[in-house]
């Protein structure tokens, strides 16, 4: 999809719109709405957590509204080190090998967006459609620390802490997705049926692993599998 052209009177003018993924940000809201730029439509607050160098991968930190998405989209994110990038497992378009994730957006009729871009929204922020570019250069990678957004600054004032930082919230956030596949499998095998769907392969080695992802695990199943399947 085509970026946004950023105005030059960029986030100039403020106004309700609806929540963003980070429940904190909604706490205190009488009328069902958080303040959000006209342009970009960006969460005010998401911004200024962004414009800090803040980060997070807390599912406890998503509004209730979100987490089953937020789950759902990491289940497809193989997570490793804080400077290695996350490779996409869910669906890509065949033609343009680009990467996509369904998630509706009150500004667009568009249903789904790249994957980096749902990573920053639920790691960074809602940026709303501000354009995203990768410092690894690597357009299918969803480590947040791989991205930066355009218009806004972004202060990084302590990356060593937000590695490590990173490091942990990171495996922790591994057994949470491992444990809503579980959950999803037992309780709604209707809706792991289409999580299957995307990528059977990796949901299946997601699900019947309890450590953190190793490419060579994943290479040795696909062989696995296609010498069950020739
Ligand atoms: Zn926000
Ligand atoms: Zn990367």
């Amino acid at each position: 999809m085509a970026q946004w052209p950023i105005p030059p009177d960029l986030h100039s003018e403020i106004e309700g719109g609806p929540f963003c993924p980070f429940h904190e940000h909604s706490l205190g809201s009488r009328d069902g709405r958080i303040p959000r730029y006209n342009d970009s439509h960006a969460c005010v607050r998401c911004v200024s957590a962004l414009t800090e160098g803040r980060l997070s991968l807390d599912v406890h930190k998503i509004h209730k509204n979100y987490r089953r998405r937020f789950l759902e989209f990491w289940s497809f994110v193989e997570i490793r080190e804080p400077d290695e990038c996350w490779e996409w497992h869910g669906n890509t378009h065949s033609k343009s090998n680009s990467t996509y994730f369904a998630m509706p957006r009150h500004w667009s009729r568009a249903r789904q967006y790249s994957a980096p871009r749902v990573a920053f929204w639920f790691t960074w922020g809602d940026i709303g459609r501000l354009p995203i570019k990768p410092v690894c250069g690597n357009n299918h990678c969803c480590n947040p620390l791989h991205w930066r957004a355009k218009g806004v600054p972004h202060y990084h004032v302590n990356r060593h802490m937000q590695k490590i930082d990173l490091e942990f919230s990171s495996n922790k956030l591994q057994h949470e997705t491992q444990l809503f596949l579980e959950t999803t499998l037992e309780r709604d095998p209707k809706r792991f049926e289409k999580l299957q769907k995307a990528n059977k392969l990796w949901i299946d080695f997601r699900l019947n692993s309890d450590k953190p992802v190793q490419i060579e695990d994943l290479i040795r199943a696909a062989a696995k599998e296609q010498g069950l399947n020739p």
